[in-house]
């Protein structure tokens, strides 16, 4: 059995796959987008950091430790715990991250175990892998939620300090082959949601025939505590929200152009 590092295990998500899931969260990640929601995924190891709780004017300091290695074995057992609920939901498990692709043995494991298992298999990723990756263990998955974020590459070397060029090509890849793909671009006032960027995606989108379902996904600030307990510069923390009907605006824009996008609310 393989092993890996866990930094996260939510139960009852139902934002990341259809029904009812339980969400695995892998640590690692290759890219640095400057908006990550899970700055504390981004490191490859298990991390100890100092914490503050305020309870009214007192600050209690604490140590917690980010991240935890398990088995293949341990992590399906979780998984397993809650089967009723897949089975009456339709749902399953989803494995996250970080980038769950930067332990590719160790999730390709927990894949083919889970589908021993009866259990619906989905990968959240950014799609930054190598090919071999993709082909041998991303695609063994029910269905795969792949983040697009920039099409310009030098704005995603800015953003996201890594070239998209595996990204783009990996999801042409994914599509050729016929995978269950849904994508998902996060929308960054100031830096994904621009005019230019949204008619890039679309073309490119067009250009491959992609006929799935797009997730728009709004920026919300969630992290700001993260970044502080993690001594991080969160460049992100002035930038404002868009309202409702900016992005049914952004939806408008795919839906006209024949795609099948909504925002998740
Ligand atoms: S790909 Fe996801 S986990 Fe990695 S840096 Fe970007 S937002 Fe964070």
């Amino acid at each position: 059995m393989k092993s890996g590092i866990v930094f996260d295990l939510k139960r009852f998500a139902i934002h990341d796959g259809p029904g009812i899931r339980t969400t695995v969260f892998l640590k690692g990640c290759p890219l640095r987008c400057i908006w990550c929601h899970n700055p504390e995924s981004i490191s490859p190891e298990c991390k100890t950091i100092k914490t503050h709780t305020m309870i009214g004017k007192n600050s209690f300091p604490a140590e917690k430790t980010i991240g935890k290695e398990m088995s293949s074995e341990e992590v399906v057992l979780e998984i397993l715990k809650d089967r009723i609920f897949y089975e009456e939901s339709d749902g399953g498990v989803t494995f996250s991250g970080g980038e769950p692709l930067m332990q590719p043995d160790f999730l390709r494991e927990l894949l083919q175990v889970s589908k021993e298992n009866n259990i619906h298999t989905t990968v959240d990723t950014s799609g930054f892998a190598a090919m071999e990756f993709i082909e041998n263990t991303l695609s063994i998955a029910d269905l795969i939620l792949y983040d697009l974020k920039l099409i310009d590459d030098d704005l995603h070397r800015k953003y996201i300090k890594m070239s998209n060029k595996k990204i783009l090509k990996n999801l042409q890849h994914l599509n050729d082959i016929k995978a269950n793909i849904i994508i998902r671009i996060p929308i960054i006032p100031q830096i994904t949601d621009t005019k230019k960027n949204i008619s890039d995606i679309i073309r490119f989108l067009r250009k491959m025939h992609f006929s799935g379902r797009i997730d728009l996904l709004p920026f919300h600030k969630t992290a700001n505590q993260k970044y502080k307990n993690l001594k991080m510069i969160n460049y992100v923390d002035k930038i404002k929200a868009k309202d409702e009907n900016e992005l049914k605006k952004i939806v408008s824009q795919f839906t006209e152009a024949g795609l099948c996008a909504k925002y998740e609310g």
